[in-house]
């Protein structure tokens, strides 16, 4: 190999320790999922090109410029690596006529793929988990969502995240104010930065998510939707801030919040930190109810969040939540090779009965010393170390010796009664 292989730009491998926090977090989302009653959906990586261009409607971020895209080499199909999780579960949901007995509330975990550029916060390769309940017209499931990240957060130790919420209305109501910004910007287009002007007949309320410094007066004075709602609209919304005051859940209403994704109607809200930088928002999400006709379904309501995994855990780190400790119960020290293949049936014994041990790996040369076993027995964080010297297993014994304060007095354990005072040994997170 002549070159030095890398990673791609952006995408990261992910190493122990740090891949236990990720294990710790998964675990927490999964048990989440099922408190409130969301099943596990799991889709392909690629799909149809087309999958995206038409499931994001207009020009997005993501569509315009971040998107993985390449030709089959077989058949020449368009592929494209996914983006983000939604459009793909809804093509599995109308493909598998999963609605057909009424709503499902699903869930994913997983890798997606945008081509930015790469900084704190923002990858390549990045992990989203993701909410989607389909079926549900009613203010009381948008609630139930955001409600859900409320708990992760609070699952995970995590303060400091805010909750901004907003109505986009329905489409006729999109039209009205969008036809009032087109002209409001038309009026001002020498404010206007060249990313704006292309967007002005393409998609102008994206405009409003500018970065831009120069432009934040203008797009503050902009025709607000809010004022274009309808009846049915304000109501939807005033229903899901009735839930989340019943709750205590504080929120802001921000008018400007758009989405990046143009498939959202009636709610939109984000969580956002101050935390993170320029990076801030760790959840984003809202009501789809357009989404699933526009890929080809019978149109169904749906209302769903994404939220960044590696935000989550770069805050995880700025709080120092740390997860519990992952260490073996006990580490098995075996001096004589001889003993491996009788010791290694006790150790798979212990296994079985759930005690979580790590054995000793000898090398060609043998076992080691026991002082270096040792040595390895401490750093791998076991809480006992199993001894099984040769006097030992004469007797039909193992030695067991606390690692740590507080573990007690060293003892002689029955090989053969195993099942029995190995529980004792259990502790932790498993
Ligand atoms: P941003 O405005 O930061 O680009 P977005 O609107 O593109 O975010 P969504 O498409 O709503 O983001 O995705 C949901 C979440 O996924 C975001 O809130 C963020 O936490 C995370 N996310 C999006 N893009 C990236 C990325 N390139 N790297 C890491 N996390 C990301
Ligand atoms: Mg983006």
């Amino acid at each position: 190999m002549s070159e030095k292989l890398q990673a791609v730009k952006g995408m990261n491998d992910l190493l122990p320790p740090d891949s236990a926090r990720w294990e710790w977090f998964e675990e927490t989302v999964r048990a989440l999922m099922r408190r409130y009653g969301y099943a596990n959906i799991r889709t392909p990586i690629v799909e149809p090109t087309p999958l995206f261009v038409r499931g994001l409607g207009e020009v997005t971020d993501i569509v315009e410029k971040e998107m993985y895209s390449f030709e089959d080499k077989m058949n020449g199909d368009a592929l494209t690596l996914r983006p983000e999780g939604t459009a793909g579960v809804v093509r599995a949901v109308v493909q598998n006529n999963l609605l057909y007995d009424g709503g499902k509330r699903l869930f994913y975990i997983g890798p997606m793929f945008r081509h930015e550029r790469p900084q704190k916060g923002r990858y390549r390769q990045f992990h989203q988990v993701g909410v989607e309940a389909m079926g549900f017209a009613g203010p009381d499931v948008d609630a139930e969502v955001i409600l859900m990240a409320r708990s992760l957060w609070r699952d995970l130790g995590l303060s400091d995240v805010r909750l901004e919420l907003n109505s986009l209305g329905q489409p006729p109501e999109r039209q009205a104010h969008r036809a009032a910004l087109i002209t409001y910007f038309e009026a001002h287009l020498d404010q206007l930065d060249e990313e704006a002007k292309r967007r002005l007949h393409s998609n102008p309320l994206r405009i409003l998510d500018t970065k831009n410094p120069a432009m934040q007066a203008l797009v503050e004075a902009a025709p607000q939707l809010m004022d274009f709602l309808g009846e049915a609209s304000i109501k939807h919304l005033n229903a899901v801030r009735a839930v989340l005051d019943a709750v205590g859940q504080p929120y802001r209403i921000n008018p400007r919040l758009v989405r990046g994704m143009d498939y959202y109607n009636l709610t939109v809200f984000e969580w956002v930190t101050d935390r993170l930088g320029a990076q801030g928002t760790v959840c984003g999400g809202g009501r789809y109810d357009g989404l699933i006709e526009q890929i080809g379904g019978k149109s169904a309501p749906a209302v769903g969040w994404g939220l960044g995994v590696e935000r989550v855990l770069a805050l995880l780190e700025e709080g120092g939540v740390t997860p519990p400790a992952q260490g073996p119960d006990a580490y098995a020290v075996v001096p004589d090779a001889q003993a491996l293949p009788q010791v290694t049936a006790v150790i798979e014994q212990l296994r079985a009965a759930g005690v979580k041990v790590m054995q000793h790996a000898g090398g060609k040369d043998g076992q080691g010393s026991m002082k270096s076993q040792f040595k390895k027995a401490d750093a791998s964080g076991a809480r006992f170390a199993l001894v099984f010297g040769g006097d030992e297993l004469a007797q039909g014994m193992v030695a067991l010796k606390p690692l740590r304060a507080g573990g007690g007095e060293q003892c002689l354990k029955p090989l053969a009664d195993v099942a029995a005072w190995g529980q004792d040994l259990v502790g932790g997170a498993a």
